[in-house]
């Protein structure tokens, strides 16, 4: 099974508002709440691609509970660590034609016992998977390394791992002597990690920008360029993966939804080409539906015949 890490997972609450007004009440009819966290929306595509994965974190309190709850009913496997502290929840408001305006909660702050106990259960987890993917930013209390220190552990048990973070977190993955198979940075966190700017649109300055010795070790990095695809390194080869216009409903969780693409693509052995092709088909059906980290099986094979690799 492919089991996908969700350290700070959170109810997602979603309120479509005609007009948002400030200082005063909005009411709110429709509201939805799911189980997210990137990893989670990992979680979900995965799963609704018929693929087996179990979920795991921090959950914690009621809320937590109820994220369970959701999971369950989902029908996705899961076997978090409780903590005391409540899983926090991540607002969004839709309003003003196509504005969204989002709160998110911090979340628990993690023990030094909790995070050691974390561990202990993720190595038991470890046993049974066959790939590992790590998604989002760590809850607070964690080192900087926490990840770093995951990624160990599953080197440990020769399992690898798919890596989608940002900033400190993923500066410490990259330094480490065991590597992630993949990673997915965006543009903000290439120039990041490079300290320079970077241009998306310039695949020749990406093709050597990924030759950087920071990556060193690195397998596979997946650029995406939302409607323009993605940029690819595996070993020594580049390619650029390109996908067909389509009619984007909602594109939140679609970097979320190419890493399970990724990941089941990887987990079932298939060429460079159809591991893209499977990554830019769960990304495009993602943006195609108005619920996040959702895609509808019924579609992917008319897109998948539709994305074009080229070497690069
Ligand atoms: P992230 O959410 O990580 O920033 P992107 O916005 O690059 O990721 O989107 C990830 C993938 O989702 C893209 O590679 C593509 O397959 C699909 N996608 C995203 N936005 C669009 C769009 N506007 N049109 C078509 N596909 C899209």
């Amino acid at each position: 099974m492919i089991l996908t890490v969700t350290l700070n997972p959170s109810i997602d609450v979603s309120y479509p508002l005609e007009h948002l007004k400030i200082d005063t009440v909005n009411r709110v009819k429709n509201v939805r709440k799911t189980a997210g966290g990137k990893g989670l929306n990992v979680s979900r595509v995965i799963h609704m691609l018929d693929h087996d994965l179990t979920a795991t974190g921090f959950i914690g309190g009621y809320f937590g509970k109820w994220l369970e709850h959701q999971l369950d009913q989902d029908g996705i496997a899961h076997d978090f660590l409780p903590i005391d502290a409540e899983t926090r929840s991540s607002i969004a408001m839709l309003h003003d034609g196509g504005k969204q305006t989002e709160i998110l909660e911090a979340g628990p702050t993690i023990t030094p016992e909790d995070a050691q106990k974390f561990l202990d259960h993720f190595d038991k987890l470890l046993n049974q998977a066959d790939l590992l993917t790590i998604s989002g930013s760590m809850p607070q209390g964690l080192p900087e390394d926490y990840y770093t220190q995951m990624i160990a552990h599953a080197g440990a048990k020769n399992v690898e791992v798919l890596l989608d973070t940002s900033g400190a977190t993923l500066k410490s993955a990259l330094e480490a002597p065991v590597k992630p198979l993949l990673i997915k940075p965006n543009e903000e966190e290439l120039a990041g990690l490079l300290n320079r700017e970077v241009d998306k649109t310039d695949y020749a300055a990406l093709k050597q920008d990924l030759q950087d010795p920071i990556f060193d070790g690195v397998d596979w990095i997946v650029v995406s360029l939302g409607s323009a695809g993605a940029f690819v390194k595996h070993q020594d080869k580049f390619y650029h993966a390109a996908i067909p216009k389509i009619q984007v409903v909602n594109p939140v969780g679609s970097g979320d939804s190419t890493l399970a693409g990724l990941a089941m693509g990887i987990h079932d052995g298939k060429s460079d080409e159809d591991i893209m092709k499977t990554a830019m088909t769960t990304g495009m059906l993602n943006t195609m539906e108005a619920e996040t980290g959702f895609v509808n099986p019924a579609k992917f094979a008319t897109y998948f015949a539709k994305v074009t690799i080229e070497n690069y």
